[in-house]
C-alpha cells in the first residue's frame, strides 16, 4: 500500500500558468500538496529506497528561509531527484536511506508562498504565521550522479511528479466511495485523462464511483467500483 493518505490535499498543480508574478512563463515546477498543517510531518511518498542527496537551506535568519530536502530514487534504469520544499524543519541529513513513510522534514511556509492570493510577507513570516504553508514537491531527471537530464518537456526542468508516479513502482491504495485525500485526486486525474472527466477534489463520491464503474466496464474489469491494483495498473 501507498502511505500516501497523509499529503490531504494538492493545492497547486504542476504546471499552471504565471499568477501574482510567482511563477515564470514555464508554470508551475512541481504539485503543492498539504500534509493538512503547519509543523505536520512531511514524509517521503517514494516506494522504495532513495538517498538524500541534498539539504537547501537559503537565508537562514527567514526572511528568504527556503528550506529543502532533495532525494534521489532510482525508477527502472532511470534516475530522479525528489524535492520536498518550503519545510519548516528537516530530519534527515545527507546520506540518510529514506523508505517510503520516512519522516524527512516538518509543513512549513519558507520562502516564496502565496495564501489568499497574496504573498505571505517577510513580516508574517517572521511573525510565525502560517499562512501558506505546504510542500513543493517536484521531480526533476537526472543521470546516475544526479546531474539534470533532459530540460525539454518540463516546466524549470522538473517532469509532472504525477507522471512520475506512473513510471514508478508506486502501489496505489485500494480506493473507494467515502475515501477523501491526494490518492482520490491522483484517481480523478488518471480519470479525467482517460476522457472521464471529473473535478479534482480529492473526496471519493458518488461522481467519482461512477466514472470508475464506466472505465472498468470499458477496460472489461469487474465493475465494483472501487479502484484497486487492476483498476490502477489500466489508470497509470
Ligand atoms: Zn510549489
Amino acid at each position: 500500500m501507498l502511505r500516501i493518505e497523509k499529503p490531504s490535499h494538492i493545492t497547486q498543480t504542476f504546471g499552471v500558468n504565471a499568477r501574482n508574478g510567482i511563477y515564470d512563463s514555464k508554470g508551475h515546477s512541481g504539485v503543492d500538496y498539504t500534509t493538512g498543517g503547519y509543523g505536520e510531518a512531511v514524509e517521503s511518498i517514494v516506494r522504495g529506497v532513495c538517498e538524500v542527496t541534498r539539504i537547501y537551506k537559503q537565508g537562514d535568519d527567514s526572511r528568504i528561509h527556503y528550506w529543502a530536502v532533495y532525494t534521489q530514487v532510482k525508477v527502472g534504469n532511470k534516475y530522479h531527484q525528489v524535492s520536498y520544499g518550503h519545510l519548516s524543519d528537516i530530519k534527515v541529513k545527507v546520506g540518510d536511506k529514506v523508505r517510503l513513510g520516512d519522516v524527512i522534514g516538518y509543513e512549513g511556509n519558507g520562502g516564496t508562498v502565496v495564501s489568499g492570493g497574496k504573498r505571505v510577507t517577510e513580516k508574517e513570516r517572521l511573525n510565525g504565521s502560517q499562512k501558506g504553508h505546504h510542500v513543493h514537491f517536484s521531480v526533476y531527471p537526472v543521470d546516475k550522479s544526479g546531474k539534470k537530464i533532459d530540460f525539454s518537456y518540463n516546466k524549470r526542468g522538473t517532469i509532472d511528479p504525477s507522471q512520475f508516479y506512473k513510471k514508478s513502482d508506486v502501489i496505489l491504495p485500494t480506493l473507494r466511495k467515502g475515501n477523501r485525500g491526494i490518492a482520490v485526486k491522483f484517481l480523478q486525474l488518471a480519470l479525467s485523462k482517460h476522457r472521464y472527466r471529473l473535478t479534482s477534489d480529492g473526496v471519493f463520491g458518488p461522481k467519482t464511483e461512477r466514472k470508475v464503474i464506466a472505465f472498468q466496464k470499458k477496460s472489461r474489469l469487474v465493475t465494483d467500483g472501487i479502484c484497486g491494483k487492476a483498476t490502477w495498473s489500466r489508470l497509470v
